[in-house]
């Protein structure tokens, strides 16, 4: 009824059972595996985004959450260490969106370009995704899920 409240529900992807948060408005593929689920299993609905945040965390394996970690780290070892990703997260949610939280590829591989730094963006956001700090709205495009970051 009210544009002003977000609603959220949260999904498990029957593909590589990976729970995430959706908007209302963005769509319904998988950001850990891409695959678009036909008929998502909604497993819960929240009205907020740190609601979202904290049941995602939870619900997702933790031991996955470190396999994703540490991929992280064997693909990047000589660039950048992934302590170096978890400061460099908070300042990319700062600088990188638009007035109205919103991020694209392109923006964010330009902030990495002018910033000397040699991750791949598709990773950030993917790990951005897996925290619950960015919501997919199209392909190439997020949102920020706290205003407060
Ligand atoms: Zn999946």
């Amino acid at each position: 009824m009210s544009k002003e409240i977000p609603s959220y529900v949260v999904i498990l992807c029957k593909d590589c059972n990976f729970y995430f948060g959706k908007h209302n408005k963005s769509n319904f593929n998988c950001p850990r595996c891409g695959i678009f689920q036909k008929n998502p299993q909604i497993f819960s609905r929240v009205e907020d985004s740190n609601t979202l945040h904290s049941l995602v965390s939870e619900l997702n394996i933790p031991e996955e959450l470190r396999d994703d970690f540490k991929n992280l780290n064997d693909n990047l070892e000589r660039s950048t260490s992934v302590e170096n990703l978890i400061d460099l997260i908070p300042l990319i949610l700062r600088d990188v969106p638009n007035s109205r939280g919103e991020l694209n590829l392109f923006d964010l591989n330009e902030f990495l370009k002018k910033k000397n730094i040699k991750f791949d963006a598709r990773k950030i956001i993917e790990v951005c995704e897996i925290e619950g700090l960015l919501i997919r709205l199209a392909e190439g495009k997020w949102k920020k899920i706290s205003e407060s970051l």
